[in-house]
């Protein structure tokens, strides 16, 4: 079956810096796919290039049968792709409410955009509570939490994760890890960028490790999570 997501031989340079150095991997539709790696590995760059945000030096980015290098990333939003980035961006002004509403931007179907509403309130109970809130009031967890719900409200065929965890507390970090496995078993297709390589390796189908810009090394979440080499390297064991 064709993947949803096929990144091929991908570079990506910041000037004369490559970030990203020739990187091929697959999201099949409904899987969990996750790139872990330490500080600097080219994962939120490459993150970035799928999304249109950054121009790759070479390679291909194919997203639902189509091409998407070249695509601004207005467009490829709209295509399906959503991107909850790093440092998660809510409009800290704005109620929760309008920061879900504008999730919803490319949407014109008032009922659907209601229903989802209601579904991010489901699925994050706290949200509903403070609707009516400035989000900037938010803790980071509950934020990180908005901007979840947020990307939701594109109704992605794909929706990229960059590090949900980030910053957030052990209880607030294990909710937002049983909010992706909820939103696996819905049959979101997801791809997640983590430092937290035991959550997201725990709920993944298949991950990637980073290290300077390069996979070196790919598998089953199940795998990964017991490979000797990661385990040294990632998950803190000696
Ligand atoms: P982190 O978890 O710290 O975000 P990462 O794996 O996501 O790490 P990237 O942020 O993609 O890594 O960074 C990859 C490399 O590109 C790093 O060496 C970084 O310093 C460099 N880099 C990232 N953004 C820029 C930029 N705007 N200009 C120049 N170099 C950059």
């Amino acid at each position: 079956m064709t993947p949803l997501l096929e990144v091929k031989d991908l570079k990506v340079a910041y000037g004369k810096i490559e970030a990203v150095k020739g990187i091929s991997f697959t999201v099949a539709a409904g899987e969990v796919v996750t790139l872990i790696g330490t500080n600097g590995a080219g994962k939120t760059t490459t993150l970035r290039t799928i999304s249109g945000l950054l121009k790759p030096l070479s390679g291909s980015i194919t997203f639902d049968g189509l091409p998407l290098t070249g695509t601004p990333a207005h467009k490829i939003v709209a295509l399906g792709l959503a991107h909850s980035p790093e440092g998660r961006h809510i409009f800290p002004r704005l109620t929760i409410a309008e920061n879900l509403q504008l999730g919803a931007f490319l949407r014109k179907d008032t009922e659907g955009i209601n229903s989802d509403i209601e579904r991010s309130y489901d699925l994050f109970p706290i949200l509903k509570e403070r609707s009516r809130q400035a989000a900037g009031t938010l803790s980071g967890g509950e934020q990180q939490m908005l901007a979840m719900g947020r990307a939701l409200m594109s109704r992605p065929k794909l929706l990229m994760l960059d590090e949900p965890s980030m910053g957030l507390s052990p209880i607030m970090m294990q909710k937002i890890m049983a909010t992706i496995a909820e939103l696996k078993s819905q049959g979101t297709t997801i791809l997640l960028v983590e430092q937290n390589a035991q959550a997201a390796l725990s709920l993944a189908d298949h991950g990637h490790v980073m290290e300077i810009g390069k996979i070196v090394l790919s598998g089953s979440g199940q795998h990964l999570l017991h490979d000797e080499s990661v385990r040294k390297a990632y998950l803190g064991e000696d």
